[in-house]
This record gives C-alpha cells, structure tokens and sequence, in this order.
C-alpha cells in the first residue's frame, strides 16, 4: 500500500473484511471448464423474474437515454397502495443493501454502537464499520437471535440494532412474542432495523413482521428487496417503510438518481404479478419438503428455515463440499464465513436443481 492511501484514506476502511459474494455461474464455467452449472448461492428465485417484470422492462428500452424519476413517484405510489402506507414513509434503494449503507450515512458517527447477532447477514457489520461505528456481535442462541442478549447488551452509545428476520444464513424466525417483548423493552433512542428480505417466504404463524412497530410510531424500519422472491436480483432494487421522519433524515444522503430506468419499471410490474409470488412460494414449498426428506435420509442435521435456503451441517470441511460440488457444477455457499465450518448454506432451487443437488451431495460425502 502507499504511503498515500495509508495516511490520506479514512482509517476505518482497513477494519473491513470484504463482502464475499456467490461465486457467478459464468466465472465457475470459465475456470473449471464446465458447461452446465447451477447456482444454489445466492438465494435468488430459480424461476426468474416475474414475466410481466421482464416485458416492462424490455418495454422501458427506449427510455434509457433520459434519467430516472429521481423520486421515484410512480413506484412509491405502487408500494404506498401495496403496503397501504403514505409514500413519504418509503425509502427506495438500489438494493436494499444501500438503504442499509444510507442508514449508516445518515445515522452513525465514530463512536456509537451497534448491535446485530452471529452469525447474520454481513452488510450491518460492513456499512457501519465503514461509519467508524463499533460493532457488539451478540451469538445466535439454538441458530436463534438472542433478543435476551441484545437487549442487555444495549447502552447510550447504542444507535442501531440490526435484526434480520428470517435470519440469513440460518432461515430462523424471532417468535411473535419474542419480538413483542423486545420491543416493550427497546429504548427510544435505539433504531431498530428489521430486515425482512426473506419476509414473504415466512409460513409459521409465529413470524411477525416490524411494520407494526413503524406503524406505531417506533424508531423502526422494515427493509424489503425485489432480489429475493421478486426475483430481480440483477436490477437492484430494494425498498423500506419506516417513519416520514426518519425517511427525510435518510433522504438527505440518498444519490439522487439511485434507481435506474428499468429497476423502476421492472419493480412496478413484479410488485402487480401476484401469481408468480404464489407460483414462487409454492416451488419453495415443494422443495424444502423435498430437501428435508433427503437430509433426513442421509442423517444430516439441517436448521427448519423459514427462507428460501437452509443451513444443514455436512459434518465435514465445508471448503471440500464447497469444492467437489462446484466440480459437479453445483454452487453453493460455506458456511465458514458464518463461523460454522462443517455447514453449508443451500438456497431450495427448482425440483430439477434440488434433486441434482442432492444426488451430487450424496456423492460427495460417500467418496
Ligand atoms: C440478499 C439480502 C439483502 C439485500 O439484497 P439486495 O439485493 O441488496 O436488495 C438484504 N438482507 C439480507 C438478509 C439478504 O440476504
């Protein structure tokens, strides 16, 4: 590193472990010189978008010579009536993700805290870290959160609680009751960030969502995106609710052309095609049932998910899993990163992709 870039670049930039995503179907193609590989990584929906996405998209193409609506007016409106909220109470993000990094911007200095359980998703580590803000990891307790644990470990330096609901990589849920109490109990000075990017894949009766607390009043927001069930992973685009107030705060250091074009009209279309969110959830239905049935057959230990994935112990080295399925052009994520080095991390695919994946995994741990 130069001598520049160690003394002229913010010191808290060299804190951060970098975000390591799935590894793209293309580049496994490129370097193990495979034709047909399947991707089981990135809990993307394996039926694609919604048609009707796609056919708005592909209609707006002549519109990308002018810059997008700014505000995103009409797709604010459409979440407005899909939510049956004001649209000053919505933030768009080009991916929820940088709503996440808004966040950060917005609310956190050098100094304060935040707190998110272990493992979970790494963007809250890596976006408040790139604030200065100081991370409080507090552990997953039955790869539950430990509300218990996060609420004790809160102080006046607290600014943000970041609880992703179903949990990312584990699939668990917060009960209902749970998530009552913690919320009676919360300080007002604490912002609690629900992400809920695996929300609409949740079947217990025992999930509740952060809207109500918003709805209330609360220092809350509930983070959705369009990449997950929505399937449009590729435009970016995420969206959350939360109060007017703490909307405008975020709109202060949101860039004002964030969402392009085609993320516009491609969410608009997806949010209206209702019959590909069943048809989505049905095929996920289908396949955790079949998954289940198959690690029970094979005696492994897998978490109950709630999400799209599922967490499932191989008892092995993950890295040798991760490797020779990739070798039979299957990917998938290890769950070393997550601090559960025998575990992997398996988004439900199609029955095609689940079945292939199964009979490849069977392989793997009989050699
Ligand atoms: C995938 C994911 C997101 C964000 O996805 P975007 O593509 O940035 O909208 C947010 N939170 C969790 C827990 C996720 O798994």
């Amino acid at each position: 590193m130069s001598d520049f870039v160690k003394n002229r670049a913010r010191p808290e930039i060299f804190t951060l472990k970098p975000y390591v995503p799935g590894k793209p179907i293309e580049e496994v193609k490129r370097e193990l010189g495979l034709e047909d590989v399947i991707k089981l990584a990135s809990n993307e929906n394996p039926l694609g978008p919604s048609p009707l996405a796609m056919a708005a998209v592909a209609a707006a193409l002549p519109d990308l010579s002018l810059y997008p609506d700014a505000n995103c007016y009409l797709l604010k409106q459409k979440l407005a009536s899909h939510l049956s909220v004001d649209a000053a109470e919505i933030l768009v993000g080009n991916g929820s993700d940088e709503i996440l990094m808004m966040l950060a911007t917005a609310f956190l200095n050098r100094g304060d805290q935040v707190i998110y359980g272990t493992p979970t998703f790494s963007e809250y580590e890596i976006t408040a870290r790139i604030m200065g803000a100081e991370c409080l990891e507090v552990p997953l307790v039955d790869f539950t959160h430990d509300l218990e644990g996060i609420l004790a470990a809160i102080n006046e330096r607290t600014k943000m609680v970041y609880l992703c609901n179903p949990n990312n990589p584990t699939g668990t849920i917060v009960s209902r009751s749970a998530v009552q109490n913690f919320m009676e109990r919360v300080p007002d000075h604490v912002l609690v960030v629900f992400d809920e990017a695996y929300g609409e894949y949740a079947e217990s009766p025992e999930f509740i969502s952060g809207y109500k607390y918003v709805k209330e009043g609360r220092n809350a927001i509930v983070l959705h995106t369009l990449s997950k069930i929505y399937g449009l992973a590729g435009l970016r685009i995420g969206y959350a609710f939360t109060t007017s107030d703490i909307a405008q705060a975020v709109e202060r250091v949101r860039d004002p052309f964030n969402i392009n074009n085609l993320a516009q009209v491609g969410a608009r279309a997806a949010l209206d095609d209702t019959g590909h969110l069943q048809q989505s959830r049905e095929v996920n239905r289908q396949g955790k049932q079949y998954l289940y049935d198959s690690f029970e057959k094979m005696g492994l230990f897998y978490v109950p998910t709630e999400a799209n994935f599922i967490f499932v112990d191989t008892g092995r080295n993950c890295r040798t899993v991760f490797q020779a399925l990739l070798e039979k052009g299957v990917i998938i994520r290890t769950g070393d990163v997550f601090g559960h080095p025998d575990f992997i991390r398996v988004t439900i695919g199609t029955a095609e992709q689940n079945q292939r994946f199964i009979e490849s995994l069977a392989q793997v741990l009989g050699e």
